[in-house]
């Protein structure tokens, strides 16, 4: 049942790997389009807060990480699925020196 559940640490190396350059690539990919709230288009992950956890009620407290940008204007928060960063850096994310 838990299989897919990953060791605190194991996370805490993926998220560590989800440099700012990693990200960059990301938002890139995906064509991150301009805030929603505001219009602007001007991004940047805040400290300590590059990936938050959005706590399932159903499950009592299991925790789905989520890389997390905010709008520099209106303040907005953006968050984006975390098995989606996994994919990115597994398979699409280019390798340095290919
Ligand atoms: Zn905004």
């Amino acid at each position: 049942m838990d299989d897919s559940l990953q060791t605190p640490e194991e996370l805490q190396q993926e998220i560590q790997s989800l440099t700012d350059e990693v990200a960059a690539a990301f938002l890139k990919t995906i064509n991150n389009r301009p805030c929603e709230a505001c219009g602007v288009d001007d991004w940047f992950t805040i400290p300590d807060m590059k990936v938050a956890g959005w706590e399932e009620p159903l499950s009592r407290g299991v925790l789905n990480p989520v890389f997390v940008i905010s709008c520099k204007n209106c303040g907005n928060l953006r968050s984006f699925a975390w098995a989606r960063i996994q994919y990115f850096m597994k398979y699409e994310y280019p390798k340095h020196g290919e």
